[in-house]
């Protein structure tokens, strides 16, 4: 089986402008392929990835790649969400892994540029895209994380600002952070959604202590943070008081947009790997089911990128994205997982490694950003209008 690459649905760009910054970037890393090598290569260990990625991060920075598709007034060069798509699509098909912190720029970036004060956005923006900044999502807690409304962690009035209580869990790289997007009640016990604040908390204040978790692919990717009495002063509240709501609903729709277009590159990319890497042992028919999986949720990723592009906010429709990202990438390491059995159960080369680790983190795509069973409420409820369940 081959996949045609010039496929003129599949390849195509999502939006105008993106075979021109595809070619420009291709050319690029020709260009300084011999310094980018070692960017290719997986690190041993997670601080080694993390160096690696952000010494990576910075050249991309500086060659000006990063800063395509944000705002000049947030250090960025202009452009639309298109360019940023096609930025890390490019980079992923060519092998490299994308940096560190791009998932979390995705994610949480624009919903501070949104809501948060602009002076505080020029401010933090800049030093994000370039690395030198690296930020945490700190919404789930312990019996939190579906029902995200019911949280518990507090957040009173202390002097010019706020004293943060509480626990956050399954934080990605809060290790690394230095700084959360922590949500925190203000209101009530009883204010549900209503009573829920968002803020920018330094990592290295006085009261956050962050304990990692050892995940089934061995790495120590998330982490519970206990925060006891953290001062946060007012103007790092995002949007308003008992608001953060809106900014929590806006970061889980971002985070199927550019994302879900990269994401869909990089499962194209492993489906490619795999037809290399399976030969004849792979089922072809059902190989044949997964891209036609791929397929449709590149088209759909397609159609949010450029419907953000044109300045849209993704919403309840998102739930869509998000179900076809956790089922496709799903089925692809299953397909994986039945034709490299041996290597990714006992397997020990750096390829067998990656397979296997990769089938692994493929198990949680129907948990983190939004469970699957709640996506289905949400499509069932809020796009097809059927009665809410008990
Ligand atoms: C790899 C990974 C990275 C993560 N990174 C972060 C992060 O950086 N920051 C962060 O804040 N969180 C993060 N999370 C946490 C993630 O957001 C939560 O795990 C997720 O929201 C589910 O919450 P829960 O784990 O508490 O499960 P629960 O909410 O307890 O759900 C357990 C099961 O019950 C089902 N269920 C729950 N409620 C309903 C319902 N009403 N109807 C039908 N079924 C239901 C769920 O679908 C699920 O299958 C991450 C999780 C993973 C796996």
């Amino acid at each position: 089986m081959t996949v045609d690459a010039s496929d003129p649905t599949i390849a195509r760009s999502p939006g105008a402008g993106g075979d021109g910054l595809r070619a420009e970037l291709t050319e690029w890393l020709h260009a300084n392929a011999d310094a980018l090598e070692e960017f290719r290569a997986p690190a041993d260990t997670l601080s080694d990835e993390v160096a690696s990625l952000r010494k990576f991060q910075q050249l991309l920075y500086d060659a000006g790649w990063v800063r395509r598709g944000w705002p000049v007034e947030f250090g960025g060069l202009g452009g639309t969400v298109i360019d940023r798509g096609i930025f890390g699509e490019t980079l992923t098909a060519a092998g490299f892994p994308l940096p560190f912190s791009f998932s979390m720029i995705e994610v949480l970036a624009p919903a501070v540029m949104h809501f948060a004060d602009p002076r505080l956005s020029e401010e933090i923006i800049p030093r994000l895209l370039s690395g030198q900044d690296l930020w945490c999502q700190g919404f789930s807690e312990p019996e939190s994380g579906s029902d995200l409304a019911s949280l518990r962690t507090i957040a009173v009035p202390a002097g010019d600002g706020f004293a943060i209580t509480g626990q956050k869990i399954w934080t990605s790289f809060a290790q690394l952070a230095n700084r959360c997007v922590l949500l925190a009640r203000t209101g009530t016990r009883e204010s549900g959604h209503r009573g829920i604040t968002a803020f920018l908390m330094d990592m290295d204040a006085s009261g956050v202590e962050v304990r990692p978790v050892r995940s089934a692919t061995g790495e120590d990717e998330y982490c519970e943070i206990f925060l006891d009495g953290v001062r946060v002063p007012s103007d790092k509240v995002i949007g308003q008081v008992d608001a953060g709501w809106q900014v929590a609903m806006y970061v889980l729709g971002c985070e199927r947009g550019v994302m879900g277009w990269q994401r869909a590159a990089w499962l194209l990319y492993r489906f490619e790997n795999l037809l290399r890497d399976a030969g004849d042992a792979l089922d072809t028919a059902a190989a044949g089911r997964v891209y036609a999986s791929l397929y449709g949720f590149r088209l759909r990723a397609r159609d949010t990128l450029r419907r953000m592009a044109a300045g849209e906010v993704p919403g309840a429709g998102s739930s869509i994205d998000k179900l076809l990202m956790s089922s496709t990438e799903q089925a692809l390491f299953d397909l994986a997982l039945s034709a490299l059995r041996p290597q990714i159960l006992l397997g020990a080369t750096a390829q067998d490694n990656r397979w296997r680790s990769d089938y692994l983190y493929s198990r949680a795509a129907s948990i983190y950003g939004g469970a699957s069973e709640i996506q289905k409420n949400v499509i069932a409820e809020r796009l097809l209008g059927l009665p809410r369940g008990g």
